[in-house]
Parts: structure tokens; C-alpha cells; sequence
């Protein structure tokens, strides 16, 4: 081993949350170091958010070819590359790769590519050099978690996903959170047969009912078999090397792959915490306070390692936070209410605040606004898909408190409202300003009709 390299800080993953920490550390004077075992960028940009929305947008072009013709478009037989999408997908992360690590470099931050392990409180090993830290951020994230069953090595992840050979002309898709249901409209609408197998009776658990039904409605709309309660619980490999997949209800079905998105899980194993002395939760992540310091003083952690929100711009405001606190002088915390967020399913979903149940608990008694239209971009074309708009207002306050579009453009309107309900303004805020036509989030600021929930 090397002799130890001694840093203010030690950043253990190159996620955003690492690395943005990392850059406004160094930014304030401080000595820094981060190591990565994979590539720079971490799940969002590598293997997450970033490509998955490449994708996203990939897969539309099927409905959208199709909708031209309303607009007077004539296509001759549009021809679909999976390897030529993989392939373009993939240089555009290697550019981003290359951002991260230039982003690094011109902050004065030290790169190790490797694996990082905690050999006590202070030392962190990283090959076969050791480095020294007054400070240290754990920042490693999560990985895919599916359950154990027999086969269920031949099932893939949404990292496996990402690198496909080629298309599956037949997909199972096991789970009902943002992953599945993302994944679930990218193979749609690429043209395989997509089969979303739910364990519950109702996707997206956690979002607002009338949401989760409007995507359940849309999805199978577009040819997606939603199939609830049901649970795979064998997969076995074909001699053909396709998949036969058995359900918990005895039921089979036979596919070309098999992907679990089941939730992710905090990456902390292997990473020598308790040789730091830090314990992790019962579902493996770091529990920390609201400055991301965990029971050591000197060690805090940040982004999906803590599983408190797990986004990537929260990770990025916890890791600002944690810089500017312990190196630029500027006390202060990330905020994790009213976060807004979205889920790229087809069509998409914008939401901030409570869900109307949250609001009923919370409030009590409530003005709920909805408005349920067909987006004018589908008016010349066969598409019957509803964009879906909710508003739910404190009525003892009048402060719109939440707020939940599914439809064309849902995340986007969303971020520019968002600004509003955190703000705290009032439907009467919302009432004072002035739409603009055509759009959809004309509506935000147009809806009188509402129904009383007390
Ligand atoms: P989620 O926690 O959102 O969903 C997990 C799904 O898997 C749920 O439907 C859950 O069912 C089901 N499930 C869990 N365990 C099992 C099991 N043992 N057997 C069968 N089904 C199971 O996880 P995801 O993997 O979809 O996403 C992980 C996180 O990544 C999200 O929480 C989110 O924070 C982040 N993310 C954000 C995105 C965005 O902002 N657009 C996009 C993608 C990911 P049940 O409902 O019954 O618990």
C-alpha cells in the first residue's frame, strides 16, 4: 500500500449527490477526494434518469407517427433500430461521463477510480492506496433489489435494461412503482408485448388515486396487460432461450425477458461501515440527521444510501447543503417538503404536494378541483388519451396544498407550479393569473367547479 494520502473529505460515490458535494467542497477551499467504483455519474445519469428518458422519448415516436397522419403527414413504413438507439444512447452517457469527470478536474478534486472501503472512522482504502479524511460523505446510492426465488437469476434489472441486444418482442415487467411503470411504456411503445405483473390491486402506491386509475386506464389503452395480484414465483430457461415464467396463482406465461423493478435498495454492504462504526437501518440505509451526519460526527451520508427522498435533485441539495455547512461557513439544510416530482410513464405524471387522502389527514376539510380534457395536440388524431387535472386546496386556508396532473407535458408543468405550492400562495393567486392559450396548464389557473371533502 501507498502511504496515506490525508484529505478535508472523502466523497465514497460518484453520484450526484457525491459529486456535487464534492465540487462546492473543494470550491470552498477544501482538500478533497472522491473514488468511484463504476463510472462517474452514478445511477441518474449512467443508468438511470438520464437514459431511461432517452428512451422514454425513443418509444413515442411509434404514437407519434401515427398521430402525423391526422396532421396530414404520409409515412412510408417507419423503421425502427434498437441497436442504432442503444448504441447513439450510449455516447451521448459516455459525453456526460466525460462532463462529470471535467467538472471534477476544474474544481480541484481529487478522482480515484475504485472501489472505496471504510477501514476505520478516518481511512478509507480505495486498491491498494489509503486515504486519510478529517471528513467523510457516503454517497453510494442503491441498487435494484429483486426477491430470491428459483430462476431469478435469469431476470433482469433496469441496468440490464439499458444494454439489451436487442428488443424483446415479449416482456414481463414485475412490479408497480416508477421503474415498472416507465419501463412498461418504453417496451410498449417500441412494440413488444408488454405485460406489467402488480402484486396490488393498484399501481404507483403512494400517488393519488385518481392518477393511479387514469394510468392504469391509459396504459392498457395502449396495449399494455396489466395483471394485479400476481406474483412471479419460478422462471425457468427454454431451450429456444426464451423464458417460461410461473405465477403464484399457478398461471404461466412465456417471454422473451424478465425484468424486476421491486424497489431499490441502499448500496451499504461491503463498504467496511462497521468497522467505522455505523450502523444502517432494517432496510440497509444510513440513518442520518437533517445536516446528513450520521451517529459519527465526522461521517455523513447523503442521496438514496439515507432512503429519504429518493430523486437525484434532492441528493444534489443534500450534498450542497453538507458543503456549504462544513466547508463554506453557510450553515444551512435541504429542504425535503413539497418536493415535486414525476414519473415518465406514457402518459406522464406531474405532481407536488399532498394527495388528496394526505390532505384530507392532514387538513381536514378540502376543495377539490379536477378537470379532465383531451389535449389539443390529439384533437386530429385517433389518440383518446385524457390529460387528467387535480387541485386540492385547504379550504380554511385557501392555500392549494397539492397538486396532480397525468397527460401530455405533465412534468413539465408541474416544475413551473411547483414554484407556487411551495410558495404557499392561494387558489386565489392561482385565480389571478392569466392563462395562456392554447395550453394545457391554462387550466391550473381557470378551474371554478370543485367538490367539498370533509
Ligand atoms: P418503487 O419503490 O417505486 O416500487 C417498487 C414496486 O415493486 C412497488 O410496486 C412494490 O409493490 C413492488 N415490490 C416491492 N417488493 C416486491 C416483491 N418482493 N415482490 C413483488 N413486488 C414487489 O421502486 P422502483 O424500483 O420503481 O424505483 C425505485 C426508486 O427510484 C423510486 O422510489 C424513486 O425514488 C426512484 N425513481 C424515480 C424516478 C422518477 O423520479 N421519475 C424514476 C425511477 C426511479 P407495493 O406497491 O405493493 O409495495
Amino acid at each position: 500500500m501507498t502511504e496515506q494520502q490525508q484529505f478535508d473529505l472523502i466523497v465514497i460515490g460518484g453520484g450526484s449527490g457525491g459529486v456535487r458535494a464534492a465540487r462546492i467542497s473543494a470550491g470552498h477551499g477544501a482538500r478533497v477526494a472522491i473514488c468511484e467504483e463504476s463510472r462517474m455519474g452514478g445511477t441518474c445519469v449512467i443508468r438511470g434518469c438520464v437514459p431511461k428518458k432517452l428512451l422514454v422519448y425513443a418509444s413515442h415516436f411509434a404514437e407519434d407517427f401515427e398521430a402525423s397522419q391526422g396532421f396530414g403527414w404520409q409515412l412510408e413504413n417507419p423503421q425502427f433500430s434498437w441497436p442504432a438507439l442503444i448504441a447513439n444512447k450510449d455516447r451521448e452517457i459516455d459525453r456526460l461521463n466525460q462532463v462529470y469527470h471535467r467538472l471534477l478536474d476544474n474544481a480541484g478534486v481529487t478522482t480515484f477510480m475504485g472501489r472505496g472501503v471504510l477501514l476505520d472512522a478516518n481511512r478509507v482504502q480505495v486498491g491498494d492506496q489509503v486515504l486519510h479524511g478529517k471528513r467523510i460523505l457516503i454517497a453510494t446510492g442503491g441498487r435494484p433489489f429483486t426477491p430470491a426465488f428459483p430462476g431469478s437469476e435469469l431476470a433482469i434489472s433496469s441496468d440490464e435494461a439499458f444494454h439489451l441486444e436487442k428488443l424483446p418482442r415479449r416482456i414481463v415487467v414485475a412490479g408497480g412503482g416508477y421503474i415498472a411503470v416507465e419501463f412498461a411504456g418504453i417496451f410498449n411503445g417500441m412494440g413488444s408485448d408488454v405485460i406489467l405483473a402488480y402484486r396490488g390491486d393498484k399501481i404507483l402506491r403512494g400517488f393519488d388515486d385518481d392518477l393511479r386509475d387514469q394510468l392504469e386506464h391509459e396504459m392498457q389503452a395502449k396495449g399494455i396487460k396489466i395483471q394485479h395480484h400476481s406474483e412471479i414465483t419460478a422462471l425457468q430457461r427454454n431451450a429456444d432461450g426464451t423464458l417460461a415464467v410461473t405465477y403464484k396463482d399457478g398461471s404461466e406465461c412465456q417471454a422473451d425477458q424478465v425484468m424486476f423493478a421491486t424497489g431499490r435498495q441502499p448500496y451499504t454492504w461491503d463498504l467496511g461501515l462497521d468497522q467505522a462504526g455505523i450502523e444502517t437501518d432494517a432496510k440497509g440505509a444510513i440513518p442520518v440527521d437533517a445536516d446528513s451526519r450520521t451517529c459519527q460526527p465526522h461521517i455523513f451520508a447523503v442521496g438514496d444510501v439515507t432512503n429519504r427522498i429518493n430523486l437525484t435533485p434532492v441528493a444534489i441539495r443534500e450534498g450542497h447543503a453538507f458543503a456549504d455547512t462544513e466547508f463554506g461557513n453557510m450553515p444551512r439544510q435541504a429542504d425535503h417538503a413539497l418536493v415535486p416530482s414525476a414519473v415518465f410513464s406514457q402518459p406522464p405524471i406531474g405532481t407536488v404536494g399532498y394527495t388528496e387522502q394526505q390532505a384530507k389527514d392532514k387538513f381536514g376539510r378540502l376543495r377539490v378541483y379536477q378537470s379532465s380534457f383531451r389535449a389539443m395536440k390529439h384533437t386530429l388524431t385517433d389518440i383518446q388519451e385524457k390529460t387528467f387535472m387535480k387541485m386540492i386546496v385547504d379550504d380554511a386556508s385557501n392555500v392549494v396544498v397539492g397538486l396532480h396532473i397525468i397527460g401530455v407535458d405533465a412534468a413539465e408543468i408541474v416544475q413551473g407550479f411547483a414554484v407556487a405550492v411551495k410558495a404557499g400562495l392561494t387558489k386565489d393567486h392561482f385565480d389571478a393569473t392569466v392563462g395562456i392559450h392554447p395550453t394545457s396548464g391554462e387550466e391550473l389557473v381557470t378551474l371554478r367547479d370543485f367538490r367539498l371533502v370533509e
